[in-house]
């Protein structure tokens, strides 16, 4: 079933609405919520999750016979309904950021509605995952970010399926993010990082959608999932694994690298170009080795603009 989690009147336009997939058995709580377009630029996770939206409907709707969807799962694919619209990050009409927001109120600004809703309708699921991407300007390797993990949560980033799990501390400062509010709850909470911002990845949104269907069998919220075994075993990485090369000059940065493959300490990883002369004028090599995790798209750099970074493994 498909539902309007909040619906707003705006001044000079018709109203508008955030859609809410809620599929499977009724049951007070879902099991699983997952949310993504808290950021209206970051279309991989808005695509993955209309996508699995559709999956598990055709699923309920008996179309593969094979398959039973025995627990309740709630999918927000885009918070920030109007930021997809006109291509922005932000809510458009006050560019305030929807995930500073929380936890909101029901009387508040608009966004901080919004906040309330997304909460509400999502902080007692016992598993709770918000999808977003790098900037467009940089891509970054799908993976699973924890925030000051417990050992639970640890063991189902493990679940999750993807290449690299990233930990951090949850900030003292962001207190007003949707993660920091999911926390306070029972349950688990986890972000996806998931490409880069403005573009659909096909190959990044087919792993991880192959990797929440694959989730979703492993903790029995979906029947009959061919679970199939993992060619690589996950990577956890903390802050101090991360090894990132800025520019030394200005120029117009060229790469083939792919995120996701693991190189070797001075490995050739692109190139700056003079912009004009289009002689090279600088080899951007890996600074150890480790799996390449990010990776700048946009050609154009400044000096000290962030290019790479590696992991090591630890
Ligand atoms: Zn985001």
């Amino acid at each position: 079933m498909i539902r309007d989690l909040l619906c707003m009147t705006a001044p000079v336009r018709e109203g508008f609405d955030i859609p809410c997939h809620e599929i499977g058995p009724k049951s007070s709580q879902p099991a699983v919520a997952l949310v993504a377009g808290l950021h209206g630029d970051e279309i991989n996770g808005i695509f993955i999750l209309s996508r699995l939206a559709d999956f598990l409907n055709s699923v309920e709707a008996g179309k593969y016979p094979d398959l039973r969807l025995v627990k309740r799962v709630l999918i927000i694919p885009a918070v920030n309904v109007l930021g997809v619209n006109l291509r922005t990050r932000t809510w458009p009409f006050d560019k305030s950021d929807i995930n500073r927001m929380f936890p909101g109120s029901t009387t508040g600004e608009t966004t901080q509605r919004i906040a309330y809703a997304v909460l509400e309708a999502t902080k007692r699921a016992k598993y709770r995952i918000d999808i977003h991407t790098a900037s467009a300007d940089f891509e970054e390797i799908p993976q699973v970010r924890l925030y000051g993990p417990t050992e639970a949560e640890r063991e189902t980033a493990r679940q999750l399926g993807l290449q690299a799990i990233m930990e951090r501390s949850l900030s003292p400062v962001f207190t007003t993010t949707m993660m920091y509010s999911w926390k306070v709850w029972p349950g688990q909470s986890f972000v996806l990082r998931v490409g880069q911002a403005g573009t659909v990845q096909l190959d990044h949104c087919q792993r991880v959608f192959r990797a929440m269907v694959s989730f979703m069998g492993r903790i029995g919220v979906l029947e009959g999932v061919q679970l199939a075994v993992e060619d690589e075993e996950p990577c956890c990485f903390d802050k101090e694994s991360a090894f990132r090369v800025f520019a030394e000059k200005a120029g117009t940065f060229v790469s083939d690298s792919k995120v996701g493959r693991w190189v070797r300490a001075g490995q050739e990883l692109g190139y700056i170009y003079d912009s004009f002369g289009g002689t090279v004028i600088e080899k951007v090599v890996a600074p150890v080795a480790g799996l390449l995790t990010g990776i700048r798209r946009h050609p154009l750099l400044f000096e000290g603009d962030l290019i790479l970074r590696v992991n090591r493994k630890g």
